[in-house]
């Protein structure tokens, strides 16, 4: 008998008949014998519904009230949930975020969780009962509801994993686990039978959503294993775990890409000691997450131009910060906001030379003109036009064998 965290996401909850269908699921876990704690996500489309009713409200809808609406997402989930179960006679019980407590640190719609209280949800387990956990949600140290980011249904099940000490931590999503690249975009993805944490903290932090990526960073921390498989069909799915135990025969595991980046220059930016300090403090001080920075040396000794990639939604923040700045002096500031973020990522690409060459002539082969680079050990990210992302990833999907 093992204790079991399973996680069933957005698309996988997203009508009555599939929320019937995951109550099968764990009907069929319990029938095993098996301890479960499932957490769900909103129904697919609703936190976004709410955040469009807060945005007719005002644009500028206060935080704390943002985090009470967009929770609503995951109690009804839990409630239904737990009535398809009682209807398949499998004793259930959902618990809202205060009620268990989950104790959440950090701003309201980015904190983290910290802990939890288990016994009532252990001596429910002992019972023989299913217990129902909403994801994406707490409640901070002065009782405030919290959220944990979007996508953040992943981490509260990474969490719940640890500090119930599972056996398990299973995602269910919509997809057969894991692929080279996200095959809704790339039909000739190949799904991934193991995948280090390193790759997949990688992967999700440049864009396959399959896994939040501050779950990934925890599961990774606290050496959770994580398998991510589907709702829908019996399929083996990827299994996520330390390094040691996967054999690399491919130089790039998958190639991930990022929407909605924007690329924004400073141009003649005095070239002294501090500048970019001056640049980039203000900017960290208003939360506004800066990517990827490119610095040219200056021919003159005198100016310079910095270039840097944010997030879309934040340019006009971004520009509005820097025109205030009176810590710096430039000429202009120019903007791209039609750029998109690919990335090869694979533990395997430190002992294989030429994979940094041979992306490069890849893209060049299909004309598409680099903007900006990046690399780490496991990863080599470029920022090209948006309009060319489809080609580059199929192109660099192709020549590194995922096909
Ligand atoms: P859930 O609602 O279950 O959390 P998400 O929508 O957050 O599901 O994540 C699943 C989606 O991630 C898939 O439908 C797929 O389009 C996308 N995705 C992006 N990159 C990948 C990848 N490399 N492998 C699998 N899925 C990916
Ligand atoms: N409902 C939340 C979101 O859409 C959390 C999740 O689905 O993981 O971001
Ligand atoms: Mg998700």
């Amino acid at each position: 008998m093992a204790k079991k965290v399973l996680k069933f996401g957005g698309t996988s909850v997203g009508t009555t008949e599939r929320i019937q269908l995951v109550a099968k699921i764990i009907k069929k876990e319990r029938s095993s014998g098996n301890k479960i704690i499932a957490v769900v996500s909103a129904m697919s489309g609703k936190t976004n519904e709410l955040i469009g009713l807060s945005e007719k409200i005002s644009d500028d809808f206060n935080r704390r009230e943002l985090d009470v609406l967009l929770s609503s997402g995951e109690q009804v989930t839990c409630a239904l949930l737990s009535g398809a179960l009682t209807k398949l006679d499998i004793k259930a019980k959902s618990w809202l975020n205060w009620q268990i407590p989950i104790i959440t640190e950090g701003d309201h719609a980015n904190a983290r969780i910290i802990n939890m209280n288990i016994e009532k949800i252990n001596n429910y387990l002992d019972e023989e009962g299913v217990a129902i956990i909403p994801g994406f949600q707490g409640i901070s140290k002065n009782g405030d509801i919290t959220t944990i980011g979007r996508g953040g249904s992943d981490a509260t099940a990474v969490a719940v994993a640890k500090i119930f000490n599972a056996d398990s931590c299973e995602i269910y999503t919509d997809v057969d686990g894991v692929f080279s690249t996200d095959p809704n975009k790339i039909p000739v993805a190949k799904k991934i039978d193991k995948i280090s944490y390193n790759e997949m903290l990688e992967l999700s932090s440049l864009g396959a959503k399959v896994m939040q990526s501050s779950a990934v960073q925890t599961a990774m921390i606290y050496n959770v294993p994580l398998e991510v498989k589907s709702t829908f069909t019996d399929r083996k799915g990827t299994k996520i775990f330390s390094q040691e135990n996967i054999d690399y025969t491919k130089s790039v595991t998958g190639v991930a890409y990022s929407k909605n980046d924007a690329k924004i220059t400073i141009i003649g930016v005095e070239d002294r000691p501090g500048v970019a300090a001056n640049i980039f403090e203000p900017l960290s001080k208003a939360q506004i997450n800066v990517d990827m920075v490119i610095q040219n040396i200056s021919s003159d000794q005198k100016t310079t131009d910095i270039t840097f990639t944010i997030k879309r939604d934040d340019v006009i923040k971004t520009k509005k910060i820097l025109k205030n700045n009176k810590k710096i002096e430039y000429q202009e500031i120019i903007q791209n906001e039609k750029v998109a973020k690919v990335s090869i990522v694979g533990a395997g690409m430190v002992s294989t030379p030429g994979v940094t060459y041979r992306m490069f002539r890849a893209l060049s082969d299909e004309k598409i003109n680099i903007l900006a680079i990046s690399t780490s050990e496991i990863k080599l990210s470029v920022i090209i036009d948006e309009v060319n992302t489809l080609k580059a990833i199929k192109k660099l999907h192709t020549i590194f064998e995922l096909d």
